[in-house]
């Protein structure tokens, strides 16, 4: 088995194996699992900073992005698409399938989105249902403020969905406070659970724009509204996935109970950032640098198949390359959830160091050592 120090999927600790091996009851007809999701509907939502309700569905990162524009889109909706990374201009594509005009706002994808330049681009133009938002663009690893995007967007009468799929648990997120309509998480970044569920945070006016809709929503398995009223009704749209869901709920646990999460995420992002630059290597984005990977440009004279193959084979690490428009360009170091403790971390960087030497890259220091060293207990 390699160390997956990839950003999602991450190490699964044991006590969520162990959770996901209990032994199950019928989740459509015992009450007690009724009680037993919404009290881990309810523990995500008071760990994300929300009164609004969670729904936990069974299907990875992607349902709940696919969910939420499903939702909430209806044949001819101008709905506002932030760009400036592929995950933020792939929210386009949901939008388009349910019918609606994906307006694209892009942006220079090595830095994050400029909220005063936003507000100069809305106060042209704030005629749409809602806008998609990335917090973390995980290709690149960019950071954008939803913290100061959301509350604006608001201000203009817009919805806000927004991705934290790779960012949440991470890097702050205080779903009230950033005013977010939509919230998207899933089980297998920072929760550090296994992939296969999403969770999405839903406010009253997203429940209220669903309630307005004068068509129906166009999917049966996308849809946010199908949990309405579930339990009361003791009735889950589909056979919930029982052991999915014991694991994510030790996760969760895990989770609360774990109080230095976010520090330990900055100390280890800037000491993995700190080490790559001070080496010599570049890091592929200029600022909005997310805590929960880290994105260096392949140096010259190799190649990112060729890093991601000697990791493997010499050192049973499994790091990641990239996709679309960051194909072979760029190596990903994923440092969140259980990955983000500086023992996993000083190994990853030390068999860096020994591959990259391996390959003929010249590094001005060890990665290793200046990675202990910033990232000292
Ligand atoms: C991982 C991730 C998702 C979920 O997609 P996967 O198919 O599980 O990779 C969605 N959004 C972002 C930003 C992600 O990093």
């Amino acid at each position: 088995m390699y160390k997956i120090m990839t950003p999602g999927p991450t190490q699964v600790a044991e006590p969520v194996l162990k959770a996901r091996s209990i032994p199950c009851t019928n989740p459509d007809l015992d009450e007690a699992f009724f009680d037993y999701y919404r009290e881990t509907c309810r523990l995500i939502s008071r760990l994300l900073g929300t009164e609004n309700e969670t729904i936990i569905m069974d299907g990875e990162g992607i349902l709940g992005l696919e969910a939420a524009c499903a939702s909430l889109t209806e044949p001819g909706d101008r709905v506002l698409v932030l760009d400036n990374g592929v995950f933020g201009r792939g929210f386009g594509d949901f939008v388009t399938m349910y019918g609606g005009e994906a307006v694209l706002y892009t942006a220079d994808y090595r830095n994050p989105l400029d909220p005063e330049a936003l507000e100069r681009f809305l106060e042209g133009d704030h005629r749409f249902k809602y806008a998609t938002l990335v917090h973390c663009d995980t290709p690149s690893g960019m950071l954008n403020p939803i913290d100061r995007l959301c509350p604006m967007l608001k201000k203009y009468g817009i919805l806000t969905v927004v991705d934290s799929v790779s960012a949440m648990f991470g890097e702050p997120v205080c779903v009230d406070e950033y005013q977010i309509d939509i919230l998207c998480g899933g089980s297998q970044k920072a929760v550090s659970a296994p992939p296969g569920l999403t969770f999405v945070t839903v406010s009253q006016a997203a429940k209220d724009a669903m309630e307005a809709r004068s068509t129906p929503i166009a999917s049966f398995y996308a849809n946010i509204k199908a949990f309405e009223g579930y339990y009361e009704k003791k009735w889950f749209p589909y056979t919930m996935p029982i052991s999915d869901i014991y694991g994510l709920r030790a996760a969760f646990d895990q989770i609360r109970a774990d109080h230095g999460m976010l520090q330990r995420h900055q100390r280890i992002g800037a000491a993995c950032r700190n080490a790559l630059t001070a080496a010599g290597l570049s890091l592929h984005l200029e600022s909005g640098f997310s805590n929960t990977v880290t994105v260096f440009d392949v140096p010259e004279g190799t190649t990112a198949a060729a890093i991601l193959d000697r990791m493997k084979k010499e050192h049973n690490i499994m790091l990641a390359g990239s996709f679309d428009v960051l194909e072979g360009q760029v190596i990903r170091i994923g440092h969140m959830g259980n990955n983000a403790n500086a023992a996993d971390m000083t190994e990853t960087m030390k068999a860096l160091e020994e591959v990259l030497a391996g390959l003929g890259v010249k590094l001005q220091v060890s990665l290793g050592e200046a990675f202990e060293a910033a990232a000292g207990e």
